[in-house]
């Protein structure tokens, strides 16, 4: 699998300890349930500590700002905190600050999309399209190695539209291998239903609304999971192990437990109950 072996997947994980905290600056919060205060974009969240961590790391939730617990990078603060300004920190040039609050997004999006171009190439049933995902993964990996000018340039909706065809394709492809008639829950809303046992096996469920719903014990293998919502879907018991297009901020907004099956290129939360 070329395209698999040519961006490792920690260069799309959060590696925090090479970031400048950016997440906690460039993005903006509003006071709710998730987040105990109000802040814009580029403004310094006041707990990060002067060495780019949090100083309220192992007290998030209690301190009200779970939204932190649940956000992840896809390596997008690394990349450009090291490459594209160079290891200069938003401290010692805050005329930086500026930019990197305007390129930010633009990269966490470029790392989401390569994160999910890097699984559909792996997946046996894509074959039809594996040329094209690679190209497109060697095109968008060259962009989030341009300078910051070249990256607000990018046409990002063009390229979206792109990847997400792809992605679409493959995930049809590849669902239809393990199951020819499985069920079409794309975009539904399925907040708060009781889903649980559900034969869910390769079903399209992208962009679907499953907050609060009950997916105990569901079978959720090859079914497509992009975009779907799962802020604190149960999860308990069900087998995800092969679900495609899953994220890490999918799993961490959701509720499982040690029975939850997950892909293992993904990570149990340590808030999951035992
Ligand atoms: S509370 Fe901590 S993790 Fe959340 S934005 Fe502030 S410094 Fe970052």
């Amino acid at each position: 699998m070329p395209a698999t072996s040519r961006i490792p997947l920690d260069d799309l994980r959060a590696d925090c300890s090479r970031c400048f905290g950016l997440c906690c600056v460039v993005l903006p919060f509003t006071r709710s349930s998730d987040f105990a205060l109000t802040k814009a974009a580029g403004q310094p969240c006041p707990n990060l500590a002067a060495d780019h961590r949090c100083g309220i790391h192992a007290r998030l939730k209690d301190k009200g700002f779970t939204g932190c617990t649940v956000y992840e990078c896809l390596g997008a603060g690394q990349k450009l905190s090291q490459h594209t300004f160079g290891g200069r920190d938003w401290r010692a040039h805050p005329e930086l600050r500026p930019l990197m609050t305007e390129v930010y997004p633009r990269m966490r999006h470029l790392h989401e999309l390569l994160w999910h171009l890097h699984h559909a190439a792996a997946l046996p049933g894509a074959a039809p399209v594996r040329g094209r995902i690679e190209r497109m993964l060697t095109e968008l990996d060259d962009l989030t190695r341009q300078d910051a000018g070249t990256l607000l340039q990018a046409d990002l909706p063009a390229l979206h539209a792109a990847a997400a065809d792809l992605l679409r394709t493959a995930g049809r492809l590849e669902r239809r291998r393990h199951n020819p008639k499985p069920r079409d829950h794309q975009r539904a809303d399925l907040t708060g239903r009781d889903l649980r046992g559900a034969d869910l096996k390769a079903a399209d469920l992208r962009g679907a609304l499953l907050i609060g719903a009950d997916l105990t014990r569901a079978d959720l293998r090859h079914a497509d999971l992009l975009g779907a919502d799962l802020r604190a879907t149960v999860l308990d018991g069900a087998d995800l192990s092969s679900a495609l297009f899953l994220t890490q901020p999918q799993l961490n907004a959701a509720r499982g437990d040690t029975a939850t099956r997950i892909p293992t290129d993904l990570t149990r939360p340590s808030h999951w109950t035992p």
